[in-house]
């Protein structure tokens, strides 16, 4: 099987993870995925960095009781525990996982660097990137484009649990348009709910494609490294 990307960033939401669940992690989704990340890099031979999010345990601005400071950075706590279940997962699959994180952790896991981190991916290792950005204010969406853009990403896909862009949220509006491709400045100037505006302009400002669609079909993430359309197209435009 051939892919159309050398080397991809997989941004996998904490709510993808949690599966029907809502909080946590499935255990079956967290499989689902390890299994289609071996395809990707065993038979397709993609190198292949993934970021997580920590909306399944936490987000720093559901929190306003707390500091926001301090609450985002439990948000980014909850992204380190996604990566190392995540981590464990693919080791278990038999594969070659480095979990980094953008803040020290050193007990725990290597401190992100970017030569590193590119030194990992051309030895067939499967970066998973936790704490986002590494700073408070910052979400995972933000973290993912910065990571693709620092490591030359040909594409951001985007997991998540809707399986495209609408107009509106097709949870609560039957008649919701789906979109099979949008411009970035279209995204921004509709408020859109794809990735938060910051992630969206820095994708628009330094050209890198993202591919929305739905994990609840994990197989989606091989279709579209196969250049099999699904889901949304989110072009730089
Ligand atoms: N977070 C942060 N800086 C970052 C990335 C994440 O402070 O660069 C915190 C923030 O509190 C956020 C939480 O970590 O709400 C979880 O990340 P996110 O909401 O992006 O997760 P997702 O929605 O993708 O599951």
């Amino acid at each position: 099987m051939k892919s159309v990307y050398k080397r991809i960033l997989i941004k996998v939401s904490g709510e993808a993870l949690a599966g029907k669940d809502k909080t946590g992690i499935d255990d079956d989704v967290l499989e689902a995925i390890g299994r289609r990340i071996k395809v990707l890099r065993e038979e397709m031979g993609v190198e292949v960095a993934i970021v997580v999010g920590g909306g399944n345990f936490w987000r720093g601005a559901k929190n306003p009781e707390f500091d926001r400071t301090d609450a985002d950075h439990m948000g980014m706590l909850a992204t380190v525990m996604n990566a190392l279940a995540l981590a464990d997962k693919l080791r278990d699959l038999g594969m070659k996982p480095f979990p980094m994180a953008a803040i020290q952790m050193d007990r725990i896991c290597e401190f992100y660097v970017k030569s590193k981190a590119d030194a990992h991916l051309k030895e067939g290792g499967v970066v998973i990137l936790g704490c986002g950005t590494g700073s408070p204010y910052f979400t995972t969406d933000t973290g993912a484009a910065l990571r693709a853009a620092e490591l030359r990403c040909d594409v951001i896909l985007l997991a998540k649990n809707v399986d495209a862009v609408y107009d509106k949220d097709p949870a609560l509006y039957p008649d919701a348009k789906k979109y099979d491709t949008i411009a970035m400045s279209d995204v921004l100037a509709g408020g859109l709910k794809v990735m938060d505006l910051t992630a969206t302009a820095f994708c628009l400002d330094n050209k890198i494609p993202v591919k929305v669609f739905g994990v609840s079909d994990p197989e989606n993430i091989v279709r579209v490294c196969r250049g099999e359309k699904t889901g949304t197209d989110v072009i730089c435009k």
